[in-house]
């Protein structure tokens, strides 16, 4: 079966935020001050996780992303990629984490069935690591991107949002890691979401500002790596890891768009920068029938936009933060 959206689109990646909780306190992701969290029992419970992505299988649904907030703060998380890996249908599981809690559970979330992770990362240095983050420690993070090759959580992505005055002095350091490592190191331009982020353009680089400056170092040459990611992807001749630029603001990917979020709160939310929702976690709670899930899930696949309206003038922000939403 495949889910097809009002534009052809066909939908089967789905994006899952299993908690809005994080260990860290990004500068640009965690306004200060943030406060409202929400209750234990507000959250969806792995088993009712577990319902959605089977219902969403049966509709077509191939590709699960787990992320947060953290997710690697939650308990028995391998209980959950054990029970999404034993779903008919799903082919790739993934998680997009900090890496600060990675290194210890590399193994036992490999041995559970995930595929693979996402690492964020937003500065090799170690002072300025501990200011963008809040207090991480970049050490942490460096083995935990280790263990992951180690136990083949690959390809290894790791994401940078590079911000003016922050960390655009290290784009050329972030790129020059593929010379010698066979990651895949991806470039997003920093986005206006939320309503208290510290988005302002100034701050913001453009992705081909960014490309230019990762140019200083040598050709890029393009790559085909490209499934259905928003992410366009370079290589240096003879390097041996690939260079992606995610550019949400300046070229939207809204045409190739195959995905569907479901945040913590069980809301499906079919598009990142809409704050059209459908409340999945009541109807479950309610006692829904697999095919009234079904029939919501549908529902927001119909609801999907034919594109957002994200500007370079931030004017069209939502009202959510990314840590809300699951970024
Ligand atoms: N805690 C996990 C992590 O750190 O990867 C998952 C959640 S975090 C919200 C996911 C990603 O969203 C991170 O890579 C972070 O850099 C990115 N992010 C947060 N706010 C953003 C913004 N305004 N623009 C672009 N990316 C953002």
């Amino acid at each position: 079966m495949k889910l097809q959206d009002s534009f052809n689109r066909i939908i089967d990646y789905m994006r899952i935020s299993i908690t809005d909780r994080c260990n860290l306190r990004c500068t640009y992701c965690i306004p200060k001050g943030r406060v409202e969290l929400l209750d234990h029992d507000e959250l969806l419970r792995y088993e009712e996780i577990i319902e959605i992505i089977e219902a969403a299988s049966e509709l077509g649904v191939k590709k699960i992303r787990i992320t947060g907030g953290e997710p690697l703060i939650k308990r028995n998380i391998t209980t959950l990629i054990k029970g999404i890996k034993a779903v008919e249908g799903i082919e790739d599981l993934s998680l997009t984490t900090n890496g600060l809690f990675l290194e210890k559970q590399a193994a036992s979330l490999a041995a559970a069935g995930l595929d693979r992770v996402n690492i964020s990362i937003d500065s090799l240095k170690h002072d300025r690591f501990k200011d963008i983050t809040g207090g991480g420690d970049l050490d942490v993070i460096l083995k935990s991107i280790q263990a992951a090759v180690d136990n083949n959580l690959t390809p290894l992505k790791l994401n940078i949002v590079p911000i003016r005055g922050m960390n655009d002095d290290e784009i050329e350091d972030f790129a020059k890691i593929t010379l010698s490592k066979n990651y895949q190191v991806r470039f997003i331009e920093f986005m206006p979401v939320g309503k208290n982020s510290l988005w302002d353009r100034s701050k913001y680089l453009p992705t081909e500002e960014i490309r230019e400056r990762v140019s200083s170092i040598g050709r890029l040459i393009p790559v085909k790596e490209r499934k259905h990611g928003p992410a366009r992807y370079y290589r240096f001749e003879n390097a041996i890891g690939v260079i992606g630029f995610i550019s949400a603001v300046t070229h939207h990917f809204c045409e190739d768009c195959n995905r569907l979020r479901l945040t913590s709160e069980g809301k499906l939310r079919p598009c990142l920068f809409s704050d059209t929702e459908i409340d999945l976690k009541n109807s479950i709670r309610r006692g829904a029938s697999r095919e009234e899930i079904k029939r919501l899930l549908k529902l927001s696949i119909e609801i999907k936009p034919k594109g957002h309206n994200l500007r370079e003038d931030g004017i069209n922000r939502t009202l959510k933060d990314m840590v809300g939403i699951g970024g």
